[in-house]
């Protein structure tokens, strides 16, 4: 069921502490009042206050959401990241007086089981539609049966990881780069997650001995030029634990690139603070990957955590995975690449949805991945259009897909080539 811990180690959440320990723990839920969808407050709630807020800007359904459930929270509460992991909303009974549930989603947070958690930030809970399942940030979030079923074709580890880690949580597929996980912690959870197998069940921790084993095997291969560290969700450990992860990865000489790859401005944007940018820049070239699925994603929040990352001169790409009925199509994929270009946003990756269990529903056919990307190239700055890849199941690694823009060669050695309007040019591609 969803409220089985993911860390068996507790969250200490003492406000003095904020910088010191990562949140490894699920805290205790709700003790700020949850009114029920009727808006009637709980017993031990405190009376509904109008929110005392007038200097924090936020996008209006957050603030209406925040006036509405947690009306004692105070701008201080909600702008506090950790406030927030608190506060996450985890189990059947709290979203069902948020939001009109459907039977597909009544059924999937009952039966829960071993699949992955639920669990949603109060940030992003206040940018899903309470009476719309089929809203694209609310079916990222909030579990369906359809997560239940196997179909052919899935597996719990599609990109064969497991086969390619030689210490836990250390994935070696590409000779010259490492995949880090440094937590399986996430503040919410995607229901499409490639990781679904280990995020949130407790089993990848930060703990030191454990990175200290990478650390040693990252020495010890000096061809290794650029780690990805990721999870789970790097940002969602404490500055300090995150600090020692980036400073022993800088002192190992061949290592020229980290990379940190987050969902953590999206779903958590207070957690993009003046101390944690500043503990960041000390680790150029740092480069870090957002997750983002959707332009509605964009607001105000996440907007402001990017602009303070990109202030810190850290390069930000996105990663967007295509998604049946929340995505693909052609218009919903050109507003976010140019949501994510405004936010300073360098769209960099569309994925195919890996064929994780419970996947299916959320898949589209491969051709509808080339369609968006002949919708933006050339329709579109060259900067907002990204590339389109499949991770080849197995563990082959990305292999990009792309629309075919070279219909031929005369005899003459003239390239023949169809430009975005679907016009017909040739090119000399011979030397004289
Ligand atoms: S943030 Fe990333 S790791 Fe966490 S659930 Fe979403 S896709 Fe998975």
């Amino acid at each position: 069921m969803y409220g089985v811990p993911e860390h068996a180690m507790q969250l200490s959440l003492r406000l003095e502490d904020q910088e010191e320990e990562p949140p490894q723990g699920e805290p205790t839920l709700f003790s700020l009042a949850v009114p029920s969808l009727g808006g009637k407050p709980r017993l031990n709630a405190p009376p509904a206050a109008p929110a005392r807020s007038r200097g924090l800007r936020m996008t209006p359904s957050c603030r209406a959401f925040r006036n509405r459930f947690f009306p004692a929270a105070t701008d201080a509460d909600w702008s506090d990241w950790r406030w927030q992991i608190q506060h996450r909303i985890r189990d059947l009974e709290t979203v069902r007086r948020m939001i009109r549930l459907t039977a597909e989603e009544e059924k999937a947070l009952e039966l829960g089981g071993n699949m992955l958690p639920m669990a949603v930030t109060p940030h992003y809970m206040g940018l899903i539609a309470p009476e719309d399942p089929d809203q694209a940030l609310r079916r990222s979030m909030i579990p369906t049966v359809y997560e239940l079923r196997r179909c052919p074709g899935e597996a719990d580890d599609p990109l064969g990881e497991e086969h390619q880690s030689p210490i836990p949580g250390l994935v070696h597929r590409y000779p010259d780069r490492v995949l880090l996980l440094a937590t399986d912690f996430c503040s919410a959870y995607c229901r499409y997650c490639t990781r679904s197998r280990v995020v949130g069940h407790g089993a990848i921790t930060p703990n030191t001995r454990r990175l200290q084993m990478i650390f040693d095997y990252i020495r010890s291969h000096p061809q290794i030029r650029d780690v990805l560290i990721s999870g789970g969700d790097p940002l969602t450990l404490s500055d300090e634990r995150l600090e020692f992860i980036l400073s022993n990865l800088r002192a190992i000489p061949h290592v020229e690139i980290l990379r940190i790859g987050t969902k953590v401005p999206v779903v958590l944007p207070q957690r993009i603070t003046p101390h944690l940018t500043r503990m960041l820049r000390k680790y150029h070239p740092l480069w870090m990957s957002l997750h983002v699925t959707h332009p509605d994603e964009c607001c105000h929040e996440t907007a402001r955590a990017c602009g303070m990352l990109a202030d810190a001169g850290i390069p930000l790409g996105s990663q967007t995975v295509l998604l049946r009925g929340m995505n693909d199509e052609p218009e919903v994929m050109r507003r976010l690449m140019h949501s994510l270009m405004k936010m300073r946003v360098k769209p960099y990756y569309i994925y195919q949805c890996d064929p994780i269990t419970g996947s299916e529903h959320f898949r589209t056919p491969v051709a509808r991945g080339v369609e968006i990307i002949r919708s933006l190239r050339g329709h579109t700055s060259g900067y907002a259009v990204p590339t389109y890849v499949i991770d080849a199941p197995g563990g082959g690694g990305k292999i990009p897909v792309a629309p075919d823009y070279v219909a031929g060669k005369d005899a003459a050695g003239n390239l023949s080539l169809t430009n975005y309007e679907g016009g017909r040019y040739r090119y000399p591609d011979y030397i004289a």
